[in-house]
């Protein structure tokens, strides 16, 4: 393949403590990148230095989902403490009218979407405004990573991709140097630096057509149904009097927080627990055999197992990929976990009184919603790049049915109660880490002594190769 081909021409970086391996072309000079070697351990203590890469490094902490979760919040304490920003407000009445202006259509008006009765809180809100924008947030990452992912899987595609562009109608009008820029963004921003993908496997998704294909039909299968079961929840949420309380006024300042809090770690139960019992290998006892009679954990096992053999069909993750899964699957392990904390909640706080501060508000049930939709496609981008780390779930499908399978969870309470958290992914992304502030020093180092940085010097240390095949055969049994 190309891009297996291309990465194995590449030489490996220096090692971690910094030296360089002379090779008879370096001999000559081989003081020199030494220089640069120490320099850039000291520029990397510099405060500056530090600042610098302070931003991308709060960001990799926190996630990028988590980074905007925390924006929110900050809106929401400044809109409920110093002056309403009226973003909710706009969102509201913009929905409201284009909600108006839809159900007057014909195409409405045939399907009886313009009745009184799904007004003004119900079918538009509830279903098509969630439904909506889910599958929004779903295929915008997923096709910006795609973008990504193609560079790395496939180049060569990109080139074809960049010459139709050139050469369609609409190409003729954009400058050939600005169409360059735009396909070649990651190659000159990454290309000499990096090598971000986790696995060091050919994808077949991007290589085989028949198998994207089959992604993107499996796709639009479990949308349609998650669409039904958005239905299933709102109707349920409306049985508990979720909108008792003014949909318009936010939230209290407090709420949200805890709220999310408790709904990732509901959502982290109930997808642990039936992801672990799918993962235990067939004839071995999980913990499901402690509870359960043998001929029915047994059962359990192997009915969850069937059910998420799609999902692990990709070994190496493609964002687009994140929900090519069985429709059970998509109800019992993605949606189900999702919208049980929302509805638990609401049903406590309306069975105790507390609906008015304690229930679950419009807004935040959509943004828990999208934040849930981003976090499982980022999670099967398959690289790493200086704002997302993957790399937990790329170890999941990495050992997927092997007997050293881990990460089963979400929010990572469970696996790290019950042991199965893995430690390779964090290994991985502190190496990586290491590898890029040492670079990003040297090209400083290499600025300031004038002295060029050796081809060593200019790459990551690549992801030890494992194999290339993207099908897993471990789930074929
Ligand atoms: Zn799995
Ligand atoms: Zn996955």
């Amino acid at each position: 393949m190309a891009s297996t081909t291309r990465n194995r021409k590449i030489p490996q970086a220096s090692n971690e403590s910094g030296t360089i391996s002379a090779s008879a072309s370096d001999s000559d000079v081989s003081i020199e990148p030494l220089v640069n070697e120490r320099l850039a351990k000291q520029i990397q203590k510099e405060f500056w230095f530090r600042l610098r890469h302070l931003p991308s490094k709060i960001t990799r902490t926190v996630g990028p989902v988590g980074l905007c979760l925390l924006s929110l919040w900050g809106l929401l304490i400044y809109t409920n403490h110093y002056g309403p920003l009226g973003y909710w407000a706009a969102f509201i009445s913009w929905s409201t009218d284009y909600r108006k202006q839809f159900t007057e259509t014909s195409f409405a008006r045939n399907l009886g979407l313009n009745s009184p009765a799904l007004n003004p809180y119900s079918l538009w809100r509830g279903v098509v405004v969630i439904s909506v924008s889910t599958s929004a947030t779903y295929l915008c990452i997923a096709l910006l990573a795609l973008r990504h992912e193609l560079f790395h899987w496939k180049p060569e595609m990109l080139e074809k991709y960049l010459h139709d562009a050139k050469s369609s109608f609409l190409g003729r009008f954009v400058s050939d140097s600005w169409l360059s820029y735009l396909f070649n963004v990651y190659e000159s921003n990454y290309a000499k630096r990096t090598r971000d993908r986790i696995q060091n496997r050919d994808h077949r998704a991007t290589d085989d057509h028949r198998e994207l294909a089959q992604v993107v039909r499996s796709l639009t299968l479990v949308q349609l149904v998650s669409v039904l079961v958005v239905f299933a929840m709102w109707m349920t949420l409306l049985q508990t009097g979720f909108e008792s309380h003014d949909v318009m006024n936010l939230p209290n300042s407090f709420v949200p927080p805890v709220q999310i809090l408790t709904w990732h770690l509901i959502g982290d139960t109930f997808y642990f627990f039936p992801h672990y019992i799918a993962h235990t290998p067939r004839g071995s006892k999980g913990i499901h055999h402690r509870v359960l009679p043998s001929f029915l954990a047994d059962s359990l096992g192997s009915f969850l197992r069937n059910a998420h053999k799609t999902h692990h069909r990709s070994k190496a993750n493609l964002a687009i990929a994140a929900w090519y899964c069985s429709v059970t699957e998509q109800v019992l392990f993605n949606l189900f976990p999702t919208m049980l904390g929302p509805v638990v909640t609401q049903i406590i706080a309306d069975k105790t009184g507390h609906a008015k501060i304690w229930g679950t508000h419009l807004i935040t049930l959509y943004i828990w919603l999208l934040a849930a939709t981003a976090t499982s496609v980022l999670a099967h981008t398959g690289f790493r790049t200086s704002w997302n780390d993957p790399g937990k779930h790329d170890e999941h499908h990495e050992f997927a049915f092997g007997t050293n399978a881990v990460n089963f969870g979400t929010a990572g309470f469970w696996d790290t109660i019950l042991g199965t958290k893995g430690v390779k992914y964090i290994e991985g992304a502190k190496k990586w880490q290491e590898q890029r502030m040492r670079q990003a020093a040297l090209h400083i180092a290499s600025a300031r002594t004038g002295i060029p940085l050796t081809r060593a010097q200019q790459l990551v240390v690549e992801q030890p190769m494992v194999d290339y095949e993207w099908i897993d055969r471990r789930v074929e049994d």
